[in-house]
């Protein structure tokens, strides 16, 4: 596996959301980030079909647009009773003409649920899949999950995205309702990151 041993990662996304918790995972390890929107990317098209296709599509073109090392995150949530919808669709859930409305996106997935007379617990995961890409062409990929349930009504106003809805296991209240300590501690993310994390500095 190819380490990184720089100090700074252009982080090959234009969600500011994910930008503040992925710099904030990586102040403890000195790593300072540069975003997407600093160096005035274009936002590649997402073709893919999975979360990797997707990451690998992002990265690639950060790094090869830049000819930094690039670290691009895909993710969503896959709902079990909805055959693993939104998944990759995630993100398209919230688009409106006016930008994303993630409270329309929650009460869509909330409505296919009572539509689909999904009994309790409503079992669904966030997945998070990094990847790490060089301008040469190399990647390293580092996939990561956090089980949990889809609640409703939504509750608290931290976090980002689906988190007002989604309880992970172990605890009684939402992403939503959680400080970002914890949340970045437990969350796919976090998973993914644990993975990204040993290949950073000297062999
Ligand atoms: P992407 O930018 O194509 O990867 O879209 C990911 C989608 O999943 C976005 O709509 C995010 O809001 C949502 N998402 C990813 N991670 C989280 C999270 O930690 N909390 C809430 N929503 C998330």
């Amino acid at each position: 596996m190819r380490r990184f041993t720089g100090n700074t990662l252009l982080v090959a996304t234009h969600n500011q959301g994910k930008l503040e918790e992925i710099a904030h995972l990586l102040e403890p390890f000195g790593i300072a980030v540069t975003s997407a929107k600093e160096h005035d990317l274009p936002e590649p098209e997402e073709t893919g079909t999975s979360f990797v296709e997707n990451a690998r599509i992002k990265a690639h073109a950060a790094a090869k647009a830049t000819g930094l090392p690039a670290l691009s995150d895909d993710s969503g949530i896959e709902i079990d009773a909805l055959d693993g919808a939104p998944g990759v669709c995630t993100a398209d859930w919230a688009e409106t003409p006016d930008g994303r409305d993630f409270v329309m996106a929650m009460t869509r997935a909330h409505d296919a649920l009572e539509a689909a007379n999904a009994p309790e617990p409503r079992t669904a995961r966030f997945c998070c899949t990094l990847v790490l890409a060089w301008p040469d062409g190399h990647d390293e990929v580092f996939p990561g999950t956090v089980e949990g349930r889809i609640v409703w009504p939504m509750r608290g106003a931290q976090g980002h995205g689906y988190d007002p809805v989604f309880q992970p296991d172990g605890h009684d209240i939402t992403f939503g309702e959680m400080d970002r300590w914890e949340k970045n501690r437990i969350s796919h993310r976090a998973d993914a990151f644990a993975k990204l994390v040993k290949i950073f500095g000297p062999a």
